[in-house]
């Protein structure tokens, strides 16, 4: 067996960020920037009032109350072009640009107009600058809007939009090719026979890879002989950044697809010290990274957040791989027995009076893919006798 962290060094050393492509907005959610990305225009483009009132000289309300001759009405979108003069206010709506001539607004509520919309009563006494929104007060053109490595949020979208860039130069969205792979293996709703399962893990992956930003590319449950699992992986190698199947790794394994891979491809095959997912293979077919997952549901979905995902969201351009980790309270015994391996135990963690605690989510077993879907967390467990109730574990949160 070889450490985690040996495992992991490998198969994360072993992939490189994928080709910068220039993407539209609409497709670019979730994508790491490539190069900074700098400001040609100026946000907002004009000077406009961030209330609704009157726009006025500010001089001219230092003798509040005070009433000015009202000169005209500018809505958001008017050009606003009329000129405001000593003893004169326009009524002006958010947004609108501000009349030449003017240096303040004054709110709405601070406002009496006259019945015939000739004149307006100011009650307060305002600065110069009241509730304008200069031109460039967010940026100015020129200016570093986001810089490379930036993840691009809905929030990073939206400044792209007002400044009217429409594509942005992003890391590639890895492409990911899925296949299940073993004789026991049955795709569909239709009867078992004794001896079959469905497959699961392929759904399980698939979503893994839709969650993490990723593009998953179903390729199904291949046959588990030679032929039909080399044209898919050598398919896949044409079209996708990378590749994972489950099953078929571990030692026991009859499965075609250990044969198939070190035939066309160069794998590593590991056996490393942790439980759930001790095997992983790892290699090239053709320059495609492939993961052989373990085939156990519970073992593919730890082994794809261990190795898969990291590893992937480097292709993809990301500086921080990992999931977050937090230090929290074990609320009962976390136990395990001594066996070399680091556990990873499916939990719920909940986030308490300032604290995560920890319980199990469910049963152990590397089969037990419900207690798994129902955590939110995996603790992690050194080898040893466990954590016990009130004692501090190490929890990866999943979500
Ligand atoms: P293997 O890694 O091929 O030895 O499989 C380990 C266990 O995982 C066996 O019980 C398999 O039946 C099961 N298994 C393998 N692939 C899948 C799959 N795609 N969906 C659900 N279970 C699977
Ligand atoms: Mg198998």
């Amino acid at each position: 067996m070889i450490p985690l962290e040996e495992a992991r060094d490998y198969v994360i050393g072993a992939v490189a960020p994928l080709a910068a492509v220039t993407v539209p907005l609409n497709d670019a959610l979730g994508l790491v920037v490539v190069d900074d990305v700098a400001s040609t225009e100026a946000v907002p483009p004009f000077a406009n009032t961030a209330m609704d009132g009157f726009a006025v000289q500010a001089g001219d309300t230092s003798a509040a109350p005070t009433t000015l001759e009202v000169v005209g009405t500018i809505a958001a979108g008017d050009k606003g072009d009329m000129h405001i003069g000593p003893g004169q206010a326009a009524r002006i709506m958010t947004g609108a640009p501000m009349p030449p001539g003017s240096d303040a607004v004054i709110m709405v509520e601070l406002t009496t107009l006259s019945e015939d919309g000739k004149t307006v009563e100011i009650a307060e006494a305002v600065p110069a600058g009241n509730h304008i929104r200069s031109a460039g007060e967010d940026i100015e053109p020129g200016d570093l809007v986001f810089a490379a490595g930036t993840i691009i949020t809905p929030g990073h979208l939206g400044v792209l939009a007002s400044l009217g860039t429409f594509e942005v130069s992003v890391r590639r969205r890895p492409r990911v090719g899925v296949i299940s792979t073993g004789d026991e293996l049955v795709d569909g709703p239709g009867p078992l026979a004794h001896g079959q399962i469905r497959d699961s893990n392929r759904r399980t992956i698939l979503a893994l890879l839709d969650e993490a930003g990723f593009e998953g590319v179903d390729l199904g449950l291949v046959a588990d002989n030679k032929e039909s699992l080399t044209t898919s992986i050598l398919a896949a190698s044409q079209s996708c950044d990378a590749m994972i199947s489950s099953g078929g790794v571990s030692m026991g394994a009859f499965d075609f697809v250990k044969v198939v891979l070190d035939e066309i491809g160069d794998m590593r095959w590991m056996q490393i010290a942790i439980k759930p997912a001790k095997p992983l293979a790892f290699g090239f077919v053709n320059d495609m990274p492939v993961f052989g997952l373990p085939g156990n549901p519970v073992s593919s979905m730890v082994s794809f957040e261990l190795f898969a995902r990291p590893a992937l969201r480097k292709m993809a351009g990301h500086q921080h791989l990992d999931r977050p980790t937090v230090q929290a309270v074990a609320d009962q015994d976390l136990l395990r027995r001594p066996d070399g391996k680091t556990h990873f135990a499916r939990v719920v963690s909940e986030y308490i009076d300032g604290q995560y605690r920890l319980r199990f989510a469910g049963g152990q077993g590397s089969h037990q893919l419900r207690a798994m879907a129902n955590a939110n967390a995996l603790a992690v467990l050194p080898d040893g006798d466990g954590v016990k109730a009130g004692e501090i574990a190490t929890a990866m949160l999943l979500d």
